[in-house]
């Protein structure tokens, strides 16, 4: 492992960012004042600006930058049949055990074989119940009536409201294949154990893209798409020695899976999924075809004389969770280190240094004094870059402390208004990584941060 892995390790800890999360608003336990609702989390007003941020980027990238990709927004709840073609009312388990004596609850192949082989609880060393499968869908009913007849889930992936609408897709937009199909949103799963802040809760958010192709060229889409998503992580200034490929093996292969590989990002934890990268074949499809009784064959127009070929499109898909991704680039960005001028006492400094095109607040207007027109002045200067940019304003304390509080922000960017702001037109714009500050003229102040956001890479930490 590198030193900068290990250094990382020893900085950042999931309470520390748990912490900061809290006291920064990024995110707070859900029903906090009722003691809390254990797998589910509420993101504050720096955490929806974050998550916005990562929803917004992710959706350019697939759809915007990608001709063949377009996007869609399905309902939560689906058709129980959906469910049952899918695989999920069969297949979506997990395996549970509990402790008969300090009554804990595992995931059973999360814990160590020989504790399992035993049946002895690796937390008190009592007795472990059999292992028995559980169905991680929530699910209720629909209408007045508690009958199986209205029962219906909360979708455990956004991926089946992708499939059920391909054909409509292909008609209305006219798709040709290799075509994709982008969407962003909730699901909900009834995990055993959900720990370790929000890398795992019952309700999350999925950033999901299927990417429909012809059979036969699924294995080249397949390590295309690998390719891409890897090179995501390195635009976004992700540090690269912290992700790493992991390929299911057999025994951990889905079962709508020909082949698996999950992106693994080195939390405070250890390395853990961040993404998947599958390639589901035609299972999806031939089973929608199979329950819904609807032919779901792609018609080739472009290969009729050849007799038109029909055929069941192969679907590569790139699934990653937002919610994840969040504390995945909350992770990455958390460093701490010692500032202070020469002579002055050593300060540590807790900094988030996001890219700034995820930063919550792009740039922080902050007059040196409040009187004698600064803070007005300051105002104004705010007025023309909330156009622009995602903007604060802070008038409050000494301008050390402001800029440490924007640090925990993740602020990329500070602009001081002081004397000179007034007299020469001029700002101090100081960078978030290296705290080096210059001179700028309030004119070329936008220009200048947009050409910084372009250009940006992660200098330390
Ligand atoms: P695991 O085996 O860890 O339960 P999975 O392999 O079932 O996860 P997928 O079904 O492939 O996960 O989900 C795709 C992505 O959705 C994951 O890579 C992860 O980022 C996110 N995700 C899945 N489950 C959760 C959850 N309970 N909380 C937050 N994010 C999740």
């Amino acid at each position: 492992m590198s030193e900068a892995v290990t250094e990382y390790q020893g900085k950042a800890s999931m309470e520390k960012i748990t912490s900061l999360a809290k006291r920064r608003g990024f995110v707070f336990q859900s029903s906090e004042i009722y003691g809390g609702q254990s797998g589910a989390w509420d993101y504050g007003p720096l955490g929806v600006e974050l998550k916005n941020r990562i929803a917004q980027n992710w959706w350019k990238e697939m759809t915007q930058l990608n001709e063949s990709i377009v996007g869609l927004d399905a309902a939560i709840l689906m058709h129980p049949r959906v469910w049952e073609a899918s695989g999920h009312v069969e297949n979506f388990t997990d395996p549970l055990v509990d402790c008969k004596q300090c009554k804990a609850r595992f995931r059973a192949d999360q814990i160590p074989e020989a504790n399992l082989a035993k049946k002895q609880c690796p937390e008190c060393g009592g007795d472990l119940t059999d292992t028995r499968r559980f169905n991680l869908m929530f699910k209720t009913n629909i209408g007045p009536l508690e009958d199986a007849a209205n029962t219906i889930y909360l979708r455990p992936e956004t991926a089946q409201g992708i499939y059920v609408n391909y054909k409509n897709i292909i008609q209305s937009n006219r798709m040709k294949i290799p075509f994709g199909i982008a969407q962003i949103g909730k699901a909900f799963r009834n995990e055993i154990v959900t720990k370790n802040f929000i890398f795992r809760t019952c309700e999350f958010e999925q950033m999901e893209m299927q990417y429909f192709v012809k059979p036969g060229t699924d294995e080249e889409w397949f390590n295309e798409w690998r390719r891409r998503r890897w090179a995501y992580y390195e635009k976004i200034g992700i540090r690269m020695d912290h992700l790493r490929w992991h390929r299911h093996g057999p025994g951990e292969l889905a079962h709508y899976a020909k082949d698996a590989y999950d992106i693994e990002y080195l939390f405070p934890m250890g390395w853990k999924e961040l993404e998947g990268i599958h390639n589901r074949s035609s299972y999806d499809l031939s089973r929608h075809t199979e329950y819904s009784g609807k032919d779901l064959q792609y018609i080739d127009q472009d290969n009729h004389l050849e007799g038109t070929p029909r055929f069941i499109p192969f679907i590569i898909e790139t699934s990653a969770g937002l919610t994840r991704t969040l504390l995945m680039v909350l992770c990455d960005a958390y460093d701490e280190e010692k500032v202070g001028a020469q002579g002055s006492p050593e300060e540590m400094r807790t900094v988030l240094r996001f890219h700034p095109n995820l930063a919550p607040i792009t740039v922080a207007v902050l007059p040196l004094m409040k009187k004698d027109g600064l803070a007005e002045l300051a105002q104004d200067i705010r007025k023309e870059l909330k156009e622009d940019f995602a903007t604060d304003y802070d008038q409050s304390g000494a301008i050390g402390r402001r800029y440490r509080r924007q640090d925990e922000a993740g602020t990329p960017f500070c602009v001081t208004v002081d004397y000179e702001s007034k007299e020469k037109g001029t700002v101090t714009l100081r960078f978030r990584d290296s705290m080096e500050q210059v001179r700028v003229s309030r004119s070329d102040l936008a220009q200048r941060i947009r050409s910084e956001i372009k250009g940006y890479t992660r200098v330390s930490g």
